[in-house]
C-alpha cells in the first residue's frame, strides 16, 4: 500500500513538474508532411519602400537598377518556395538580397542618424502560430532580418534592442560588421544635404544621384510576405529608419502589429512609410483584424487602413500583403512604392510608380 502511495506521489510530482515547463515557442509548420498533402499555391510579394517616387526624378539607369534588384529578390525567394521551402525562408532570402543592396534603406545603404551613423531595425512573424522576432537600433549586424529570425527561433523573447541584440546576434554566430559597412555615398550625401552641408558633397556623380533621390530620402525600407506550399504565411520588414533620427528613435518596422504582421487566419503584411503614423494606426494588425473580425477581403481591409485610417491621420506610405489564397494586395498613398510579386517561376512582376 505504502509503495502504491509512493508511486502515485511520484507520478503526481512528475505531472506537476512537466506542466510547469515553459511552452515551446512555436510548433513546426502544419501540415509538416508534404507527401500526404497536395502542395498549395505559392506566392511571394516584396517592397523596397514607398515615398515621393516620380518618373521625372528618376534616371533610366536608376529605374533599371531597382527593377533588376527587385526581380532578383523575387526570383530567389520564389526558388525557395518552389523547392518546398517555408514561407519564412523565402521572406529571409528576399530581404537579405535587398539588405545587401545599396539601393535600399536597409542593411547596406541605410539612411543616417543625426549622429551620422546607421541604426537598423527588423522583424519577422509567422502566420501559423503568431510567433515573432525583432531587433531595433542595431549598428553592427550585417543582416538584421537574420537577427530577427534568431530572436524568434532561439530566444525566449520577441524584441531585442541595441547592444544586447548585437551580443545575442554574435553569440548566434551571425556575421558582424563595422558600422561603416552600411555607409554608401549617396545616402551620406543626402544626410549632408539634410544638415545644410551641401558644400561637403565632393563627388559630382553622387551629388546628382543624391539630388534625384532626395525626394524620398527618408524611405526605402524593404519587406516581404510569402505563402508556402503548406498554406503558411510569413512576413518580414527591415529598415534603416528615417534620415536624421535621434535619441534612439525606433519606427514601425520592428514593431509587430505596426510594420509587420502575419496570421494564417487573415493575412501577412509588411509596411513602409512614416513610421510614427504606422505605429499609432497599428497598420499591419489593423488590416488583419478587419479580415478576421469584420470578414473583409484583403483588398477592402488594406484600402480602408491606408486610404481612410492612415490618410485621415496624415500618414504616408504603403503596405504589401498576401492572404492564404495567394491574393496579393499592394496599397499606398504616395506617388510610388518599389514593389513586386511572383506567382510563376521566372516571371516576377515589378512596379515603381502609382500608374
Ligand atoms: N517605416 C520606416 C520607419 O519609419 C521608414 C520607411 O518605411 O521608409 O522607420
Amino acid at each position: 500500500m505504502k509503495t502504491l502511495f509512493a508511486t502515485l506521489g511520484y507520478v503526481l510530482f512528475f505531472l506537476l513538474i512537466s506542466s510547469c515547463e515553459p511552452a515551446p515557442k512555436h510548433n513546426p509548420s502544419q501540415p509538416t508532411d508534404p507527401q500526404n498533402q497536395k502542395p498549395g499555391p505559392i506566392t511571394l510579394v516584396i517592397h523596397g519602400g514607398a515615398g515621393t517616387i516620380e518618373r521625372k526624378n528618376m534616371s533610366a539607369e536608376m529605374e533599371a537598377a531597382y527593377q533588376e534588384k527587385l526581380s532578383e529578390a523575387l526570383n530567389a525567394g520564389y526558388v525557395v518556395l518552389q523547392n518546398g521551402g517555408k514561407a519564412e525562408e523565402a521572406v529571409m532570402k528576399a530581404i537579405t538580397i535587398m539588405e545587401d543592396s545599396p539601393l535600399f534603406n536597409s542593411g547596406k545603404g541605410a539612411v543616417f542618424t543625426a549622429e551620422g551613423l546607421n541604426e537598423l531595425d527588423a522583424s519577422i512573424m509567422l502566420g501559423r502560430d503568431l510567433n515573432a522576432g525583432a531587433v531595433a537600433g542595431v549598428k553592427t549586424i550585417k543582416n538584421p532580418i537574420k537577427a530577427a529570425w534568431e530572436v524568434l527561433e532561439n530566444s525566449p523573447h520577441v524584441m531585442l534592442t541595441g547592444q544586447g541584440a548585437e551580443t545575442f546576434a554574435q553569440e548566434r554566430g551571425l556575421e558582424m560588421v563595422e558600422n561603416s559597412y552600411f555607409r554608401v555615398q549617396r545616402r551620406y550625401n543626402q544626410w549632408l544635404r539634410a544638415n545644410g552641408r551641401e558644400d561637403e558633397i565632393v563627388d559630382e556623380e553622387s551629388k546628382e544621384m543624391s539630388y534625384i533621390d532626395l525626394s524620398h530620402e527618408k524611405h526605402g525600407t524593404v519587406g516581404a510576405v510569402a505563402l508556402d506550399q503548406f498554406g503558411n504565411l510569413a512576413a518580414g520588414t527591415s529598415t534603416g529608419g528615417m534620415t536624421n533620427k535621434k535619441w534612439g528613435r525606433v519606427g514601425d518596422s520592428p514593431i509587430i502589429g505596426a510594420g509587420t504582421y502575419a496570421d494564417n487566419a487573415a493575412c501577412g503584411v509588411s509596411a513602409t512609410g512614416h513610421g510614427e503614423y504606422f505605429i499609432r494606426a497599428a497598420v499591419a494588425y489593423d488590416i488583419a483584424a478587419q479580415m478576421k473580425y469584420g470578414n473583409k477581403s484583403l483588398e477592402e481591409a488594406a484600402k480602408a487602413t491606408i486610404h481612410e485610417k492612415l490618410q485621415g491621420m496624415g500618414g504616408t506610405g504603403g503596405i504589401i500583403s498576401l492572404d492564404r489564397q495567394g491574393n496579393v494586395v499592394m496599397e499606398f498613398n504616395t506617388s510610388g512604392m518599389y514593389r513586386g510579386y511572383i506567382k510563376e517561376a521566372g516571371k516576377p512582376q515589378v512596379a515603381i510608380y502609382k500608374d
